[in-house]
């Protein structure tokens, strides 16, 4: 029997997290063009607030379950292995963790009766959780299993059919279509090489087999990239010091602690923060001023659009004469 993953905020269960922001904001967000998966991050400087007052609610308590998925699921269980994969741990409110588990494991438990509550897993990383089947409205968390369903959310429906299918992913729209493709025979596309070969990539490095810094396209190596990439991202802040700088901890260091052996730096450009974690044998290249903690972080992280907006700043390089 093969065994099936399925993801619960947006597969099973619709919390309308889009329909709490733009309560709070009071304004109708517009999600017909490219939007993140972390909606929150439109929040700006609103978010700490936002989540002060969200953290106190059961999101699942008025939740309900999204339509066909009792009577699919039920049936997916009688040919396959079925498990809940969900994660329980928002960025933005850890310490919240418990209450959210609680609230999911009681959600669970109530609405679908014929699931021995063994079958749930929490998580804060799928990547570790394997099975044959995966069905999420993340495609990173599709990542490893045989057949990838991926569910129609806000955030993924700009992907296309052809990008999808070069990723082996089959979109599912409702519970219907996941009957459709796992109960009424259905030939999943062959998985492109590329996805094969970022599969075994991703596999062969956390086996410990392979460095990732040595995988090379044949003139350059990964290593060699983000090498030059550092070198090249300080001399574009050393270009521009009035906007940039650097830190070696995050915003919220408590919640979000810097990773091991890395520092971030950043440019404050008109459209927004563009941010790098770099390693710290890189830190005396760049020539800016230290913060004792980041920016907080906007949601811009390092969009080269956002990146391209310095064209409306003049940098402040030294003049050097060339004779
Ligand atoms: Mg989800």
């Amino acid at each position: 029997m093969e065994t099936i993953l399925v993801d619960m905020d947006e597969v099973i269960t619709n919390v309308d997290f889009v329909a709490k922001v733009e309560k709070y904001l009071g304004l109708k967000l517009d999600l017909s063009g490219q939007v993140g998966y972390y909606l929150q991050d439109l929040l700006g400087d609103q978010k700490d607030a936002f989540f002060e007052q969200f953290r106190k609610e059961n999101i699942y308590e008025n939740s309900v379950l999204v339509p066909g998925c009792y009577d699919v699921l039920k049936r997916l269980q009688e040919h396959y292995n079925v498990y809940i994969c969900t994660d329980y741990i928002w960025r933005e409110m850890i310490s919240s963790a418990g209450d959210n588990l609680r609230n999911k494991f009681n959600f669970l438990y109530e609405k679908l009766d014929f699931l021995d509550p063994r079958q749930y897993i929490f998580t804060a990383d799928k990547s570790v959780v394997q099975g044959d089947i995966k069905i999420d409205d993340k495609v990173s968390n599709l990542m490893g299993a045989k057949k990838k369903l991926l569910f129609t959310a806000y955030h993924n429906k700009t992907l296309t059919d052809e990008e999808l299918r070069q990723s082996g992913i089959v979109r599912v729209n409702n519970w219907a279509d996941i009957g459709k493709v796992l109960l009424d025979g259905y030939d999943f596309p062959e998985t492109s090489p590329i996805s094969e070969l970022n599969e075994m990539i991703q596999r062969l490095a956390s086996e410990g087999t392979i460095n990732k810094k040595m995988v090379s396209d044949g003139h350059h190596t990964f290593g060699d990239l983000y090498e030059e990439r550092a070198y090249l991202f300080a001399a574009l802040c050393n270009s521009f010091p009035h906007l940039s700088w650097k830190s070696r901890k995050h915003y919220d260091e408590e919640n979000d602690p810097m990773f091991n052996g890395d520092f971030i730096a950043g440019i404050n450009t008109p459209r927004g923060i563009v941010t790098y974690h770099l390693k710290n044998k890189y830190w005396d290249l760049f020539k800016v001023s230290e913060r004792e903690r980041a920016f907080k972080y906007d949601g811009c992280g390092c969009d080269i659009k956002v990146l391209e907006s310095l064209d409306e700043e003049k940098p402040k390089v030294k003049k050097k004469s060339i004779n």
